[in-house]
């Protein structure tokens, strides 16, 4: 299923578009606003603060935002989400906490005095909202996006850095087949000394494109919106055959087409059976690294050599993001999309070409992610 790479934006856009049909004077002001999250065990997800960053972007001023926090729960230890938000820098002006722990006690000596303070905090919690001061809406969350000469330079960055991405990718699907092979034959390697097995290595070459042919790809949903288009200027891909009032039809964030571009070349995928030895990849290994393995080792460090690669993509699709994102006009600014974002876009991209190989590479996508939110959580 295609879903939109950034949901919350869009959930952003839509709350602003309805409090403002909501208001029919000039003076467009809110007292206080509620999000109403769930919460695991030990943290918040990278989402929810997200959200919570994105909704402050709503009003005008967002220095002078009250946060007040109502943490419901029923363990024994108070929250550890408190720790969380002021961890990721943002300012709890008001905690009120709650244990409904005794919703699902009928009896013992401390259910009556727990009810009362829940009460009590309840209370507390409607008559803090009575002090809310009310804040002025932002008239537009639209940004303004940068002019042409820029916008066409962080185009060309993301098309040149697409293909390398989806280059790694191939080749984690190689290492970690070839790892997860060698894990599971150990015994066999260890009493034969070899072992040859045959892996499906996908290739991806660049063909130019013929003179006067040209394609239209989209570089925020990295979609091809138009092959075969008589455009090959940017600056007028407005006329091209995939836009309709300025947005296009084509991809799945029909997006303005100005974030379109031409490309002289498309990418074609082949995928070839190679057959292997463990015997040969280990010693060209150990001479590249200039020094003789155990299994053991060697499996450390192919297993290392993967990490790294997921950190190499991790940077190229954060570039995309960041290029995306100021493409947008959106840099410094709550809504801009994520790294995750940006993983998503590319696996609906993927789902839609079903070019060959794309199933091993949304499964590598999802892998990044992981890794991206691991990284994310420890900078944290
Ligand atoms: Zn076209
Ligand atoms: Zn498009
Ligand atoms: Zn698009």
């Amino acid at each position: 299923m295609i879903q939109k790479a950034c949901p919350r934006k869009e959930h952003i856009k839509n709350i602003h578009k309805q409090l403002k049909s909501v208001f029919k004077t000039e003076q467009q002001e809110v007292d206080s606003m509620c999000i109403i999250t769930s919460t695991n065990h030990s943290s918040l997800p990278n989402e929810q603060l997200d959200y919570i960053l994105s909704i402050k972007y709503l009003f005008q001023s967002n220095l002078d935002i009250d946060i007040c926090c109502f943490f419901t729960f029923t363990e024994t230890d108070l929250p550890h989400d408190q720790n969380v938000l002021t961890m990721n820098e943002i300012t709890i002006n008001k905690s009120l906490f709650a244990n409904l722990s005794a919703v699902f006690q009928t009896t013992g000596a401390s259910f009556n005095a727990i009810w009362k303070s829940n009460f009590q905090y309840f209370r507390d919690f409607l008559n803090h909202l009575d002090t809310c001061h009310p804040k002025t809406l932002r008239s537009s969350l639209e940004a303004e996006v940068p002019a042409t000469d820029k916008r066409e330079k962080l185009k060309s960055k993301v098309a040149d850095l697409q293909p390398e991405v989806t280059k790694g990718l191939g080749q984690l699907v190689e290492n970690k087949t070839y790892v997860d092979t060698i894990s599971k034959r150990q015994n066999d390697i260890s009493s034969m000394g070899d072992i040859s097995f045959t892996i499906e290595e996908i290739r991806q070459t660049q063909e130019q494109l013929k003179p006067g042919q040209h394609v239209t790809n989209c570089v925020q949903c990295f979609f091809t919106c138009h092959e075969n288009c008589s455009i090959p200027d940017n600056e007028k891909k407005i006329d091209c055959a995939a836009m309709k009032d300025g947005y296009c039809t084509k991809c799945t964030g029909h997006c303005i087409w100005s974030a379109h571009k031409n490309m002289p070349y498309v990418f074609h995928y082949s995928c070839v059976e190679v057959t292997k030895s463990y015997k040969e990849m280990k010693t060209s290994y150990e001479k590249e690294k200039g020094k003789t393995l155990e299994f053991h080792e060697y499996l450390e460090n192919l297993n290392k050599d993967i990490e790294d690669l997921l950190a190499r993509l991790h940077d190229k699709v954060k570039r995309i993001t960041e290029c995306n994102n100021e493409l947008q006009g959106f840099q410094h600014n709550p809504l801009a999309g994520s790294v995750s974002d940006t993983i998503n876009e590319m696996i609906n991209a993927e789902k839609l070409k079903k070019e060959i190989g794309y199933e091993k590479r949304i499964e590598m996508f999802r892998e990044l992610e992981i890794f991206s939110n691991l990284i994310r959580v420890r900078r944290n």
